[in-house]
């Protein structure tokens, strides 16, 4: 059986080709698959009987199966555990935010990063998703929330799940390409932003890709030393050039560059590491979203009180960073960041 979903309207004609299947009908099918929810030809009743059990017998709409799922006690945030066929499972979030629907998907299952306040890279990477698989997170959302309400759709995406997406490069590439086309859920570039750990030589290509997403680079600390502490991914492409390959990516794409810090008490919230911040935005079309850290206590990183990070932000802003601190959405299950998965792998 061959595998449909994730084909692009491309690749799908050309599996239909041996089948006879006229253009319109691909482009039907694709709608059926990405828009209205199919899961298999039976449901697709604008084709003739004969030909929905002549491609039933030799096609599969592959989805994965919602194997948990949390909500927050706000009810604003869902999280679900995906599981695809293999047995592999990721996480995938819905944020309703009040400027629409927000989704963060994951690009692998795990991740082999390593960074130091992250639970999704405690049992390293199991496998790179393909871009089907990535966009299956999307669709599996966006037909709940259709059953929810006519008409209702995500808005927004970000690519700040499992795994380093710039890892996963070329998945990830045709699945933003993917994802675009009308015959899917038609996503505007401008409303995607890929997150990353600091993937230099892939941060360039990015900027040459003619894709105006929204970049947001994980800095987490202002200084080599203290940066490699965190994230072991700095070892390999330091600081300095993780810099350069943002202002680079804003340079090309007139796209303001986010960086994501984790505040952690007494560790990168100091007035030296503002110092440093500071130094590090000056002259950057960029800004800087604070997300006080959800403790990991196995590690000692803790947050900081309310007064150490209102101090911080102050001080960025005081010194003309542009500056945000993250909004807290289901505190109760964000705490739980990459566990979902986890539980069920130790299960
Ligand atoms: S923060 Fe991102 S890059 Fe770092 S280990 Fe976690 S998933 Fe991987």
């Amino acid at each position: 059986m061959i595998d449909i979903f994730g084909m692009t309207l491309d690749e799908l004609q050309a599996a239909l080709a041996p089948y006879k299947v006229q253009k319109f009908r691909a482009k039907q099918i694709a709608q059926w698959m990405y828009q209205r929810g199919a899961r298999d030809f039976a449901a697709m009743t604008n084709l003739s009987k004969q030909l929905r059990e002549t491609l039933s017998a030799d096609l599969v709409i592959g989805r994965p199966k919602i194997k948990d799922r949390l909500d927050s006690q706000d009810g604003h945030t869902t999280k679900f555990l995906l599981e695809y066929a293999d047995g592999t499972a990721v996480e995938t979030v819905l944020m309703r935010q009040p400027y629409g629907n927000s989704i963060c998907v994951s690009t692998q299952a795990g991740c082999n990063m390593g960074c130091a306040f992250c639970a999704s890279t405690l049992h390293g990477m199991a496998r790179d998703l393909s871009k089907g698989e990535i966009l299956a997170q999307a669709v599996t959302i966006e037909d709940m929330l259709r059953e929810e309400e006519a008409g209702a759709k995500v808005d927004t995406m970000v690519i700040m799940g499992s795994g380093e997406p710039l890892m996963n490069y070329d998945n990830v590439i045709a699945f933003l390409r993917l994802i675009h086309e009308d015959y899917t859920l038609g996503m505007g570039y401008r409303n995607i932003t890929l997150s990353t750990s600091g993937i230099v030589p892939n941060m360039l290509r990015l900027a040459e890709e003619g894709m105006p997403i929204s970049l947001s680079v994980s800095l987490h600390a202002p200084n080599q030393e203290l940066r490699s502490q965190l994230m072991p991914i700095n070892r390999k492409y330091p600081l300095v050039d993780v810099i350069a390959a943002a202002k680079n990516y804003a340079d090309k794409t007139k796209r303001r560059v986010t960086y994501e810090y984790i505040l952690i008490d007494h560790l990168n919230d100091g007035e030296e590491q503002a110092r440093e911040l500071t130094a590090l935005m000056k002259g950057q079309l960029a800004s800087v979203n604070l997300i006080p850290i959800n403790p990991v206590v196995e590690r000692n990183l803790m947050r900081p009180s309310k007064a150490r990070i209102d101090w911080f932000e102050k001080y960025l802003m005081d010194h003309h960073v542009n500056v945000t601190v993250r909004r807290e959405m289901g505190v109760d299950i964000q705490a739980a960041c990459g566990q979902l998965r986890n539980k069920h792998l130790k299960d």
